[in-house]
């Protein structure tokens, strides 16, 4: 097993399954154009191989799929059958919703009990600003199908100033009420907004001022989380659970057990460094010659990660995954 000074080791994959995506919201995608999957995209089956790989040269137990937007790939169907054979602990996925309630039944016969809807809005009119495609009714019934087919439901909010800070507190309470866990994100300085300090400090939003925001409303407790979760998490008694990924205001690189796989071969050991590794020429190897070459790369992928906190980095969202 490979592991570094801290004790910090791969555990957890996130695969971009393609950067296309059918949003293009503004934190993420400055220039508004919608990113068509690249050209140099692996198969599906390629893909699946590097998952085989991963779980053999790095010891990964959890598989989160994302993208750009996983559910508009024609490889989903094909990676799913593959990777929900390999006997994973855990596989989730993160989505826009666009089209959840379409691709439901393709989600519960591959096994995924768990997704991340990515919502930061109820407002309509901010809703079409803020994400530049889609539509916020039929998101909000493709969770409501995800809820009653029995999958547990993770709401993704990005707090921006001046762009859905009102939101905060009725998206709270939509969560609570339906059973959806909401966890707020710190905006990162990611893509452009690891280039200017400015747009980024003009938007973001800390788990301070989310706490205080709740706290005129509701009492909240800190709650247990695993050793390794990026989130702060905290119980309303009685209502339900909410969690911060506060990157800025609790960095957790230190715990950080990620490592992410681009759409196009790339490893990534750490969101916050320009360095990433080309493995995409290995899953066409056979194991005995893939591996040993992929765990060198991986030395190289734990080395990137930060030592205390993320500090921003060149890579989009969109082409790596959150
Ligand atoms: N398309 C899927 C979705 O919308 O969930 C998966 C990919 S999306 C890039 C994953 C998550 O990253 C989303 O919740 C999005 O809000 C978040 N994200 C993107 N850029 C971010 C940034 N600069 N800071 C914080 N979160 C960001």
């Amino acid at each position: 097993m490979i592991v570094d000074r801290q004790g910090r080791r791969f555990r957890n994959l996130r695969i971009s399954l393609t950067s296309a995506c059918n949003y293009a919201c503004t934190y993420c995608v400055p220039d508004g154009k919608r990113l068509v999957a690249a050209q140099d995209e692996l198969s599906a089956e390629a893909m699946a191989r590097g998952v085989e790989y991963l779980i053999e040269a790095a010891g990964i137990e959890r598989l989160r799929i994302t993208g750009g937007e996983p559910l508009v790939s024609p490889k989903l169907e094909r990676f799913m059958t593959a990777v929900g054979q390999m006997g994973l602990e855990d596989i989730s996925l993160t989505t826009n919703g666009q089209l959840l309630a379409k691709k439901l039944p393709l989600l519960v016969d591959a096994g995924i009990r768990r997704i991340n809807v990515s919502l930061d809005t109820l407002d309509p009119v901010a809703f079409k600003s803020i994400a530049r495609g889609g539509d916020l009714t039929t998101v909000l019934g493709g969770m409501e199908q995800a809820r009653a087919a029995g999958m547990k439901i993770k709401v993704n909010m990005v707090p921006l100033r001046g762009q859905n800070l009102d939101q905060v507190m009725p998206l709270l309470e939509y969560c609570l009420d339906r059973g959806y866990e909401l966890r707020f994100i710190e905006l990162m300085r990611m893509g452009h907004l690891a280039r200017d300090s400015n747009a980024f400090l003009q938007q973001f939003v800390s788990l301070q001022q989310l706490l205080s925001l709740i706290g005129d409303q509701y009492e909240y407790l800190q709650a247990n989380a695993p050793v390794d979760a990026t989130a702060v998490r905290y119980e309303i008694p009685g209502q339900g659970h909410f969690g911060v990924i506060a990157n800025e205001s609790v960095p957790f690189c230190r715990t950080c057990s990620r490592l992410r796989l681009s759409s196009t071969g790339w490893l990534h050991g750490c969101l916050s460094s320009s360095n990433r590794h080309f493995v995409g020429d290995l899953l066409d190897k056979p194991r005995h010659q893939a591996l040993p070459a992929l765990q060198r790369l991986l030395m190289k992928a734990l080395g990137d990660k930060q030592e205390v906190a993320f500090s921003g980095g060149a890579t989009i969202m969109k082409i790596i995954g959150g």
